[in-house]
């Protein structure tokens, strides 16, 4: 069996949709699963919409049962595949007007109603062309996961679960439909796997029923060498490891979710990363180890970034001052990016969306800290065995640009070699650095 994944771009409307059902039908001797994400927008359009019960009162279903409802049109499906679950979330918005409240609980049960909507009109269409498909929610495929709302994660015992469920279909000849991003904790609520988790419930599912391969479709030709919004010339790479395609994705590569790689990195499952949108582009090929290429990969950037100085003469020897530390950080649940540390002093980045005022009055007791908003962290994916070489080339670029690096992490990771510059310096940092490595003159 395989498992092919499709993402919200890739189920766009109706035309999509069908583009979808003509890449599946080759493939249906090879017993594929469909893992679906919400149609385009629909899970943001959901999070607004209950945003808007809850500050003005206000119950709008408009926008999502508009593109549901024009494209069970367009395909030429029955409206009873949707209606009521349309109803359904009609209900639950009038509940959040009422309640004016949306705990992380009922926002997960709001938003799996994409991923519900999806996998019925997917299933719909391609029955109606033949496929005997058969829409599966999550739960009813084996999917569960503990109780962290927004940010669940899938419990071991769902390894044994997912095959029990699903292989009995495979095996009766049906292409279960299965929604993406979503499971049921124990107590039988619902749970979201984290934004973009429809990547991760694709892998689980291959690993988990040993699947040849996982196709995860997506609008790019693939994992490309960098942000085609920022690089113009960004190209697609033809393969990378599994550590790398995390790394890429936590570094701001919008391409996979992060922890999509964990299942089929323990199975050594391959995974294709392709463009529904150009199916004949060869794509990338993610795999335990690839071919030797050149000494970067890809180039990586992620805004917004917090810079956080903290020095003090105390920590001069001193047992235990990184651990008083990191429990401050730990305390008002921050998560660090990078660290750097000298003898006196750590440096720390971190998301910006954090309030640091608490942490800061509580560290001023133990050293000086200084933080400095409005950085930006460029990542090089590459070999690191060649570190030196990339760094010196890489410095080499920001002087030659006239920008300041911050701060340096690297070897921590096989394959990630990070720096700080200022979140207006980026975009032309990242062009440099891959005019470099990638441009016509790079060898
Ligand atoms: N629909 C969800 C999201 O937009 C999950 C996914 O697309 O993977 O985050
Ligand atoms: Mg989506």
């Amino acid at each position: 069996m395989i498992v092919m994944k499709f993402g919200g771009s890739s189920l766009a409307n109706g035309e999509r949709i069908r583009c979808v059902v003509d890449l599946v039908k080759p493939e249906l001797p090879r017993k594929p699963v469909l893992v679906v994400s919400a149609m385009g927008d629909t899970t943001d359009h959901l999070l607004e919409a209950a945003d808007m019960a809850l500050k003005t009162g206000t119950v709008s279903v408009e926008r999502i049962a508009e593109l549901h409802k024009n494209t069970i049109r367009e395909l030429a499906l029955d409206m009873s595949a949707i209606t009521p679950l349309l109803a359904e979330l009609q209900v639950l918005l009038v509940g959040i007007s009422l309640v004016k409240e949306l705990t992380g609980k009922t926002r997960d049960y709001l938003v799996s109603f994409g991923e519900r909507l999806s996998a019925r009109m997917v299933a719909a269409y391609g029955q109606s062309m033949g496929v005997k498909a058969q829409a599966v929610d999550a739960w009813d495929g084996g999917f569960v996961s503990d109780s962290r709302f927004t940010a669940a994660e899938l419990i071991p015992e769902s390894w044994a679960t997912i095959p029990e469920k699903l292989m009995p279909l495979i095996k009766g000849g049906i292409v279960p439909v299965l929604t993406g991003f979503i499971a049921k904790d124990r107590e039988g609520a619902i749970t979201t796997l984290g934004r973009g988790g429809s990547d991760l419930s694709a892998t689980m599912v291959a690993a988990a029923c040993q699947a040849e391969e996982v196709q995860v479709w997506k609008d790019v030709d693939g994992i490309l060498t960098a942000d085609p919004r920022i690089v113009q010339d960004a190209r697609p790479v033809e393969a990378v490891t599994y550590e790398e395609a995390a790394e890429l994705a936590y570094f701001g590569a919008q391409v996979l979710h992060p922890r999509a790689m964990q299942p089929c990195m323990k199975t050594k499952t391959p995974v294709w990363v392709k463009n529904s949108y150009n199916p004949g582009a060869p794509g990338t090929r993610i795999v335990a180890e690839r071919e030797k290429m050149g000494p970067v990969l890809g180039i990586t950037s992620r805004t917004q970034v917090t810079l956080v100085d903290i020095v003090s003469t105390r920590m001069l020897g001193q047992p235990g001052f990184l651990t008083e530390l990191f429990a401050d950080f730990a305390q008002y649940g921050i998560s660090v990016d990078m660290v750097a540390t000298s003898e006196v002093s750590v440096s720390v980045t971190l998301d910006a969306s954090y309030n640091l005022e608490p942490l800061k009055k509580d560290l001023s007791r133990i050293a000086e800290v200084e933080i400095k908003t409005g950085k930006a962290i460029v990542t090089l994916i590459g070999d690191v065995n060649r570190s030196s070489e990339i760094l010196h080339q890489a410095f080499g670029v920001c002087a030659a640009l006239g920008i300041p690096v911050q701060m340096v992490s690297s070897g921590a990771s096989k394959v990630n070699i990070s720096f700080i510059v200022n979140d207006t310096q980026r975009a032309e940092v990242v062009q440099g650095l891959h005019k470099h490595f990638f441009g016509v003159y790079a060898s």
